[in-house]
């Protein structure tokens, strides 16, 4: 049997893993789940599936688990902080983790696995963004094995030879199109955006995701986020990616040789796809998706991206150009304005604000050390912050950045 451990267990992520692991439970055996604070479905999930170990990072949260379960007979050791995290990531009876912790909250916990030489089904990109080199290393250090999940980049690596990590170059690779579907606001007119809610920025056409993946896919950071996770993984620079709208989702990314073959991966728009692919790989299995008809599919269109419709694309773009701690800026950046347009605070068109303003005031570095990447990640959400709370009250008071009619308007 195959020891699985999945950070990040009650996301969409999670939720699709234990999907497809349910079709194979005489090949996987879940060892340990985690969650932040979602006690309910967390009982349920441990209820489900009996783990060995069941880790809450909330504390408060892992202490009612703990009690919950007590009243049953089920028996299941209940951790709770990143402390917990990383033990379950690192445990001798695991052989796979999937990283599905959304954000840089899910960094520790996927350097752990790194650092025990697991199998890493990485679905938490913004790890490989904030601290690329040193993740990288880590894996190539300690023997692990980095499966990409997100689907552009599973795509690519299905399209790639087994040897790309000698550099994309050197296998003949000329360059990687990163498709993208656009999001829910490709062909909104420009003069709407700074009044869409949160609600219509999570309302992806083609795939159901958690809330700050749908607004990163909504603003299109999500595929510079990806660009960036793209030059990681596959050794390679930013110029060698191409980002490709792509409405339909269909092909998933593309890999163009110099002879001029181009690989393509196709499949529904669904996460149990590259679950399934990194799961098994290099065997296949099945994975519970529906089978793709192309006759109902019919058309494939192709687009340039707009970038003044996506600035925060071009923010992106930046940063993947500088280097250094530039990524881990985009991405506590983005983090902070996110979460502060879900709450309604700051208007869609400002998330691309906040990102700009605080990679202006913050230097760049090189990424040498942890140490580093945290404290330009510490000290970026709290410039990232100060220019959320002027807007935010900006707002307030019914003023200036294209605010003028409040956020319920
Ligand atoms: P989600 O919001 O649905 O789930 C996030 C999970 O992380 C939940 O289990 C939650 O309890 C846990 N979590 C949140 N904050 C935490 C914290 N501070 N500490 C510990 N655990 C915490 O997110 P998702 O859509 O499943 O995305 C997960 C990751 O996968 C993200 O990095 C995202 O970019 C990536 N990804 C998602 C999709 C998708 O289709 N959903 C596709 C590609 C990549
Ligand atoms: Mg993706």
């Amino acid at each position: 049997m195959i020891g699985v451990s999945i950070l990040g267990a009650t996301g969409s992520i999670g939720t699709s893993t234990l999907q497809v692991l349910a079709l194979h439970q005489e090949r996987y055996q879940v060892v340990a789940l985690s969650a932040n604070r979602d006690v309910e479905a967390m009982l349920s999930l441990c209820k489900e599936w009996q783990p060995a170990y069941a880790v809450m990072a909330d504390e408060v949260a892992a202490e009612q688990l703990r009690k919950l379960l007590s009243d049953t007979d089920i028996k299941i050791k209940v951790l709770g902080g990143i402390k917990g995290l990383d033990i379950i990531a690192a445990l001798p009876e695991v052989d796979y983790v999937m990283a599905a912790i959304v954000g840089a909250a899910g960094l520790q916990s996927a350097r752990a696995a790194a650092k025990a030489g697991k199998r890493i089904l990485l679905a938490n990109k913004e790890a490989l963004v904030m601290s690329g080199q040193l993740f990288m290393d880590e894996v190539r250090d300690n023997g692990a094995q980095l499966l990409p999940i997100d689907s552009e980049h599973n795509a690519i690596f299905q399209c790639l030879p087994q040897d790309y990590e000698k550099g994309l170059s050197k296998v003949g690779v000329r360059r990687v199109l990163l498709t993208a579907s656009g999001g829910p606001f490709r062909t909104m007119p420009l003069n709407e955006l700074e009044a869409v809610s949160p609600e219509q920025a999570c309302a992806h056409p083609n795939w159901s995701m958690g809330r700050k993946i749908s607004v990163d896919s909504a603003t299109m950071i999500n595929k510079g986020l990806e660009l960036i996770e793209a030059c990681w993984l596959f050794n390679t620079r930013p110029e060698n990616v191409e980002v490709v709208l792509h409405p339909q989702s269909i092909i998933h990314s593309m890999v163009d040789y110099d002879d001029g073959s181009v690989l393509a991966q196709l499949g529904c728009a669904d996460m149990r796809v590259p679950i399934a692919h990194a799961m098994a790989w290099p065997e296949r299995m099945t994975s519970g998706a529906a089978a793709l008809d192309l006759f109902d599919i019919a058309r494939l269109d192709f687009e340039k991206p707009d970038l003044d419709r996506f600035p925060c694309l071009r923010l992106a773009y930046r940063a993947a150009e500088t280097g250094g701690t530039a990524a881990t800026v985009l991405n506590a950046a983005n983090e902070v304005a996110v979460e502060a347009f879900l709450a309604k605070r700051i208007r869609f068109t400002a998330i691309a604000e906040v990102i700009e303003k605080t990679q202006n005031e913050i230097p760049q570095q090189p990424a040498d050390s942890m140490e580093i990447i945290m404290s330009v990640d510490a000290a970026s959400r709290q410039v990232a912050t100060r220019y959320v709370d002027d807007l935010s009250n900006d707002l307030i008071n019914g003023k200036s950045n294209n605010m003028s009619g409040g956020l319920d308007s």
